[in-house]
């Protein structure tokens, strides 16, 4: 593999095996959590069903959070130093020029290059560099509701898990007067996720705000290049641990992870075929040689192939625009 090669874009397309988690749920009404349902059309059957879902905007949100762990924190705006939602938003913008704005944001913020805002005022809108459709279960997807119950501390009485196998029983110490047990429901899933992620370097920096001609903002090549780099540790990061919802409880047995890798080498938009296909791997093979041989299809069994085959795209540079003059 030639590593000084510039990447264009990057596809992660694969399967993630996660035991008993709940990252992501509906809500709670009441004293029930609901886990996340999606319908989909059975890619077996071609007939609708209901699986388990993981929506991009938590899995985005997790990849975020894993940057601003890995970052120097002197490349992120006062907002995203604090990974406030709002990004570029919380700085007053008001009175300057779109152009302008974006720039600024480009310049100081490596999060909310890579990872996009809306500012209100004035109106300015960076589309994130990383995007990540749903995961969702591949059918069948295990799903349970377990009750529980807190108690306070000192309070003793036993009291039955109600689970479908009814295994639990917690017994806790009792304090004197009115109960204080609380019973509350909370979902856990395992399953065989289809992931889907897309990566453009060839964007970082780029102030596509400019009606006369789009511009590469940051000046420093070094700068776009540790921005490459952070974003692909933040992957390799993101599917060893991921941290959604309730991980302080409902951590995650991470399992497994295989598919594909898929970047282009050249200035070319890559294809995304669904893992939630049998044999999307095969698909996305020959689709790619087709379309470009620029584009690179690297296929992983495990977590760790995965997280190798990222590391030799760490090593690359992110693709630079000739913007013509
Ligand atoms: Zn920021």
């Amino acid at each position: 593999m030639v590593n000084d090669a510039e990447v264009y874009e990057i596809a992660i397309l694969g399967r993630a095996t996660w035991q008993l988690h709940s990252l992501n749920n509906e809500g709670t009404v009441g004293n029930v959590t609901e886990p996340r349902s999606v319908t989909i059309i059975d890619p077996n059957t071609k007939t609708p069903i209901t699986t388990d879902g993981i929506s991009g905007e938590m899995l985005k949100h997790i990849h975020t959070g894993l940057m601003w762990a890995i970052t120097d924190k002197n490349d992120l705006c006062e907002a995203c130093k604090v990974l406030n939602p709002e990004k570029f938003n919380a700085i007053p913008n008001q009175g300057k020029p779109v152009q302008e704005v974006l720039e600024n944001a480009l310049k100081a913020c490596e999060i909310c290059d890579l990872h996009g805002f809306l500012v209100t005022r004035p109106t300015v809108s960076r589309k994130s560099t990383i995007e990540f459709g749903w995961a969702l279960g591949i059918p069948d997807i295990y799903r349970d509701i377990h009750t529980h119950a807190r108690h306070a501390l000192g309070e003793k009485e036993t009291v039955e898990d109600n689970t479908e196998d009814g295994e639990e029983t917690e017994t806790e110490p009792k304090t004197g007067g009115a109960s204080t047990q609380m019973v509350y429901h909370r979902p856990t899933r395992s399953g065989v996720y289809a992931v889907i992620s897309m990566f453009q370097p060839w964007r970082i920096g780029l102030n596509e705000t400019r009606q006369d001609k789009y511009t590469y903002d940051i000046e420093n090549d070094e700068t776009r290049l540790e921005r490459f780099k952070n974003a692909l540790k933040a992957y390799q990061i993101l599917f060893t641990r991921p941290k959604g919802a309730m991980s302080t409880t409902r951590l995650p047995h991470v399992e497994d992870f295989n598919g594909v890798i898929v970047f282009s080498t050249n200035q070319i938009p890559l294809p995304l075929i669904s893992p939630l296909k049998q044999d999307y791997i095969k698909e996305i093979k020959d689709i790619s040689e087709e379309i470009d041989n620029s584009i690179n299809v690297e296929e992983f069994n495990n977590l760790s192939e995965f997280v190798k085959k990222i590391g030799n795209l760490i090593d690359k540079k992110p693709y630079k625009l000739e913007l013509g003059d």
